[in-house]
């Protein structure tokens, strides 16, 4: 019989959130993957678990998760933990998972601490529909997509950040974005736990005049369609109507259809369009 293969979540600081089901499992596996074995090995030693561990990373994906799936199979159980909170989000977890399903090997989940859950239910922002970007792509022409993608985002937008990165990406989606809400979430379930409510801009200045320490969580509020509709249907309504119209004509647009879009610009009845022209025409 095949093993089973534990992703099995560690706390993001503070150790009391260790589950008592993690506990079980890791002390009855026959392995543990690690991110960095010297790390969790300060974990294992707290909780007293002597049980065996082995090194998987980003680094090693590839060829360590053949030999784990191969361990599994000779009905091994292993159970997956990274250096931090639940493995597979932005930690290695999800190659391991995708390798097992497809060998057949049953994958379980041990809940637990995931900072960018938490950072979002702490952050007063709209949870019921939100995004997770994780960490936005160093690449520069990756990282301009991504942040393309966002612009017209209306849900609740999640990011992962480290602080000696945080200026720079406060400063480009301020530039990408415009000011917006934030929440910049901070030290989750430490000591020094922080929830800043702020803007992109205040954020900006704030983190100029302040060092940013520890890891955080950006928590950015989506893009209101509403109020972007507003504001153009604002600007729309400066410019006199004719030139409106011609916007539309000089594009080959027949009268008919170019009223019809000048309506919608305007947030106005077709029929009120027609009326102004003629009025402008001197017909009515
Ligand atoms: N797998 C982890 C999870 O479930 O949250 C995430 C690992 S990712 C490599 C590390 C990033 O998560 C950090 O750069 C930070 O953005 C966020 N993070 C992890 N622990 C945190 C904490 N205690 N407070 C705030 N952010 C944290």
């Amino acid at each position: 019989m095949a093993g089973i293969l534990y992703l099995c979540a560690t706390p993001i600081g503070n150790l009391e959130d260790m589950t008592l089901r993690a506990l079980r499992v890791l002390k009855e596996v026959d392995l543990i993957a690690a991110e960095d074995t010297r790390n969790s090995i300060k974990l294992l030693n707290h909780f007293e678990i002597h049980t065996p561990m082995t090194s998987y990373h980003e680094h090693n994906k590839f060829e360590k998760g053949q030999l784990l799936i191969g361990q599994l199979l000779d009905g091994k159980n292993i159970a997956l933990v990274t250096d931090a909170g639940t493995p597979g989000i932005s930690d290695p977890g999800e190659e391991l998972v995708r390798m097992a399903h497809e060998t057949g090997i049953t994958v379980t989940a041990l809940p637990g601490a995931c900072a960018a859950v938490n950072a979002l239910v702490l952050s007063g922002l709209p949870t019921r529909r939100f995004c997770f970007e994780a960490f936005l792509p160093t690449d520069k022409k990756e990282r301009r997509q991504v942040l393309e993608e966002l612009k017209r985002e209306t849900r609740t937008i999640v990011l992962y950040e480290a602080p000696h990165r945080l200026l720079r990406t406060l400063q480009e989606l301020l530039e990408e974005f415009g000011n917006r809400s934030l929440t910049v979430v901070r030290e989750l379930t430490k000591k020094h736990e922080t929830v800043f409510r702020t803007t992109l801009a205040k954020a900006l200045v704030h983190y100029t005049e302040n060092e940013p320490k520890g890891e955080c969580v950006l928590v950015l509020e989506g893009i209101d369609m509403e109020a972007v509709r507003e504001k153009q249907q604002q600007d729309w309504l400066l410019v006199p109507l004719e030139e409106h119209m011609e916007h539309y004509l000089s594009q080959g647009m027949p009268q008919k259809d170019a009223m019809k879009a000048v309506a919608a610009d305007r947030g106005v009845p077709k029929r009120e369009i027609y009326a102004q022209l003629l009025r402008e025409s001197g017909k009515s």
